[in-house]
Parts: C-alpha cells; structure tokens; sequence
C-alpha cells in the first residue's frame, strides 16, 4: 500500500486529501497567536460544556499550551512541531506505547526530494500534481493536496533531522504516478513515528484516554481524560491552549462503516486495521459542534483469506496473488490481478464480490498466508503455507476445472472458459481480456485446483473531521470551533 506521510488533514470536498497527509505547521502555529488565557484554568465553573460529567468542579491535572490526543503518528508530528515552536505540549495516549498504526507505516510518499534525485530521479511537485488525479482518482486543486505535495519533500527532511535515513523504493508503484515517489526508512534505522516518539517522550501522557473535550463560552479549553487500556491513569480534565485530535482511523467502528460503505454489510466482518482504529475521536469532535468529511472514502482491500489461525474477524494476505487468476463467484474473471493489491478490487468487491483465487497444485504449495498479527497472542505463525492453511480450514478443490467448479459453486462452462483463456494467455505471454505484463502470467495446470475464498478487509479510512486550510476543525456551517484542531 502507499499512502503518505504523517499529520493529515481532511478538508471538506477536497476529494483525495483525506487519504494524503501534510504536516500543517501553519496551523500549529495559529494556536499560539491568541495567547493562552490562563484565566480558564482556574477550575470547572458551571458555564463549562462538556460530553460527560466530570464529577463536579476540580481543578485540572495539568495544563499546556497545546494538548494533543493520540500518539500515532500525526499526533506526534503536530506535537512535536508545537514544542518545535516553543509552546508547552501535552500529547495523551490510551496504550502503554506511542506509535498507534503508524508503526506498521512504512512507506513514505514524497516528491521532488534529494533522495529522488540521488537516485536520478526528477521530480517536482508541479509534475507530482500535474499527474495526482491519474494515480489518486483525487482532486489536485485542493489547497490541502496542493500543500501537502508542495511541502512533502521539505516534510521528509524535517523528519530525517530527527536521526533517521531514507531510501527511494525505485520500483515505481501504480499508485505513485510516473517516477519513483515511495522513500522507506533506511535500513537498520527506525520509523519516522518512533524518532519522533523518542523526541516528544517527556511530553508524552500513557495509559491516559481522552473522553471529552471541555468547552467554554463555545471555545475547546481542554480535555477531559480517564484510565488507559490497562486501566491505569488519572480521571479528571487537562486545560489546553488548543486541542488537536488525532486519534487514528476507524476501520473498527462497524457502524462508522456501515453508514458509509452500502452493500458491505452483505458480506461477513473481516478488519485489516489495528485494534485501535475504533473512531472513538469522530464522536469527541461531533459532541461539540464538529463536522465530518470524507467519510465515505473506506479503504477496503481484497486480498487476503479469513485468518486460519485465531479466526475471523482477522486475515491472511495471500502471496503472489498477482500471479494467478482470481474470478468472482460464477466462475468469471474480473480484472487484472495486479488490482488485488490495490484497494481498487477492495472498492470492486462491495458490488461484484466475493472473489476467489484459483490456483494449482504447485502454486498451492508455493503459497504463503501471512496474517496481520494485530490480534495473535504469542505463539502464533504469522505465516503459513496452502496445505497447513487447509488443514485448518477447508477449501474447495477439485481435479479438473469442472470438478472446482462444482465444488466451488461456479457456473462450469463460465469457470472453464476463464481458465482456457488464461492459460492461453500465460502461454502466448498476451493477456488480450486485461493487459497483465507476461511476467505475471503463470499457467495453473498441475490438478488438483484450489479455489481460494478472498474476504473483504476493512483497513484504512480517509474521513476524519472537516477542517479549515490552518487544521481548525469546523462545524457544518463552516464556522470554525475556537481551540479544536485535527490530523490524522
Ligand atoms: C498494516 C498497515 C500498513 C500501513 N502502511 C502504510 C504505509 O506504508 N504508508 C503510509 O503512509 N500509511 C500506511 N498505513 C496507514 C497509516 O498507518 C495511517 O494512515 C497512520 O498510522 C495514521 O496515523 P494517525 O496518527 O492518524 O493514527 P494512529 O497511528 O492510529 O494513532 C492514533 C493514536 O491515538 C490513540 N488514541 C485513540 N483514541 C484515543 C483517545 N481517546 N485518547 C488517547 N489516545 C487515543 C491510539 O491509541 C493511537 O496511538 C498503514 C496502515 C496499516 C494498518
């Protein structure tokens, strides 16, 4: 997958730059413009406004110019970037460790930076942008988009000064446009988000969820917090300058996806997002007024089988799935199966799934099932082959393509026919239905024949709250809300 870097904003109407991230310094530094007024943090008073009760008037556990909620990866940029600035940050996260999702980030989407050119790449973000609608299906004239990829270069060395490396991915991506864009933390060095988590460490509050933000006279002032995952952490409210909230997607919230993605709800429940994209932030922002956009844009992919080893709701990523022939559930084949990798067949699979992919006996045994692992306890593979996978749960199989079929469930003649025409497209290295490069087309001729169920991975989101160009966070009417910020 490719997707960017750290702080993100979603602008209303701003079509792909919900999924594109920037770091919006110009916002950060706007929450220092008025000051802190240190007058509101003299206690609860009863004009105060808040989502739950907070037990009656007490003073605050603490107080800082800026109070970021979450510690993934934008909420550690915007907090550090605040304290970069020189402004007093607290940055709360509900588990023992920082670092949320974007640990498992590690593909970093710029254009026009050094490591391009070190490599003899030229880039631009005139040239970026020029192509963003080809390879994002977004709007390029979106002002965020248009900063984001202005700023995603100096963005990368910003990042680097915090002791890190990167090394341009010099296959070029489908998803990155014409050049090589994709830089991945060298080697050997660590992930932007655990330099940054080390940088920010003195100000960082674990084991601490936010539960409410807490307003005055309309204005966010703070942040009401509880116990963390393990239950430790203190119960009370925090005074903030400013609040930004960052707390990470919402691939786990069944009804965030539901209301937004019609039609999933007629195949069964599996997640590729980690245990915390719950979008518990969604409902902070719209309990004081907030608005939300995007939200209709869920990355959904199709490209992994149910979990074999702790079950569904999880999955397993089915290597090479590129390489073999993948049809829906009459027996048809339905795009290039380079797609799989994509979110595309994920977008795909809500109207025309379920998919499955066929492979012979040789691919079978060649196969890897690699699970996420979000979930595993200790001890468990995070890879397994075909026949351990089927040994724990079963797959259609027959010795001939008419037996698969049957098994299966497929319509014969449409199923055998797919077949043939692959075969004869893996032979003559020509692939005259959807184009696949020969170097991906491999004959499945060794019986018996597998049929491989693909389930629907809800993974990434790109909604979050509607925010204004400076990060402000804005009601439906387009007002700002004074003191609430967002990124993700
Ligand atoms: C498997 C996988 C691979 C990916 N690969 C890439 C990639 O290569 N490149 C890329 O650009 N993107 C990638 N992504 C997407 C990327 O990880 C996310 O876009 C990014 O992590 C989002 O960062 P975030 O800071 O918004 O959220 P997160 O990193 O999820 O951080 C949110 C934090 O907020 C905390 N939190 C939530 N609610 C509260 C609360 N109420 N109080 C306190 N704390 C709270 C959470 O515990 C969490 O630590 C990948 C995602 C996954 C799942």
């Amino acid at each position: 997958m490719v997707l960017l870097l750290l702080a993100c904003t979603s602008a209303p109407d701003s079509g792909a730059a919900g999924r594109d991230g920037r770091l919006d310094t110009s916002g950060v530094d706007s929450m220092f413009e008025t000051g802190r007024d240190t007058s509101r943090d003299s206690g609860l008073d009863t004009s105060r406004d808040s989502g739950t009760d907070t037990g009656g008037p007490a003073g605050p556990l603490a107080e800082a110019d800026v109070v970021v909620i979450g510690a993934g990866g934008s909420g550690l940029a915007a907090g550090v970037a605040a304290i970069q600035a020189g402004a007093s940050v607290i940055i709360l996260e509900r588990e023992a460790n920082h670092g949320g999702a974007s640990v498992h980030a590690g593909n970093l989407f710029a254009c026009g930076t050094r490591w391009q050119a070190d490599g003899g790449v030229t880039d631009s973000a005139e040239l970026c942008l020029s192509e963003w609608d080809g390879f994002t299906g977004g709007d390029a004239t979106a002002s965020v988009v248009q900063a984001f990829v202005d700023e995603s270069a100096a963005t990368l060395e910003w990042l680097a000064a915090f002791g890190g490396d990167f090394t341009l991915a010099t296959s070029v991506a489908p998803e990155t446009g014409t050049v090589p864009r994709i830089h991945q933390p060298t080697a050997g060095l660590e992930l932007p988000v655990n330099l940054l988590g080390v940088y920010a460490r003195d100000h960082i509050r674990l084991g601490t969820t936010a539960t409410g933000l807490v307003r005055e006279d309309g204005r966010v002032i703070g942040v009401e917090v509880g116990p963390g995952s393990d239950g430790s952490g203190d119960t009370g409210w925090i005074s903030a300058g400013a609040v930004v909230v960052a707390t990470g997607g919402f691939g786990r919230n069944d009804v965030r996806v539901a209301e937004n993605v019609p039609g999933i709800e007629n195949f069964p429940t599996f997640y590729e997002a980690t245990p915390g994209m719950d979008g518990n932030g969604l409902d902070l922002v719209e309990a004081v007024g907030g608005a939300l956009a995007n939200m209709d844009d869920v990355g959904l992919y199709a490209h992994a089988a149910a979990d074999a080893q702790i079950g569904a709701p999880e999955v397993m990523v089915i290597s090479n799935l590129d390489r073999t022939l993948v049809v829906d559930a009459t027996g048809r084949r339905v795009a290039d199966e380079r797609e799989f990798m994509t979110s595309i067949m994920g977008s795909r699979y809500v109207d025309e799934g379920p998919f499955y992919a066929i492979f012979d006996d040789t691919g079978w045994g060649l196969l890897n099932l690699s699970g996420r692992g979000f979930n595993y306890p200790d001890g468990v593979n995070m890879n397994i082959d075909g026949p351990t996978y089927e040994s724990l749960v079963p797959v259609p199989v027959g010795d001939t393509a008419a037996d698969l079929a049957t098994a299966a469930g497929f319509d014969g003649a449409t199923f055998e026919a797919a077949l043939d025409l692959y075969n004869e497209a893996a032979a003559s290295g020509v692939d005259t239905e959807f184009g696949k490069p020969e170097d991906y087309l491999q004959r499945i001729r060794t019986g018996p024949l597998r049929a491989l169920g693909i389930v629907l991975g809800r993974s990434k989101s790109f909604g979050g709250a509607a925010l204004d160009d400076e990060g402000r966070v804005i009601d439906e009417l387009g007002n700002t809300i004074p003191g609430l910020y967002a990124a993700g």
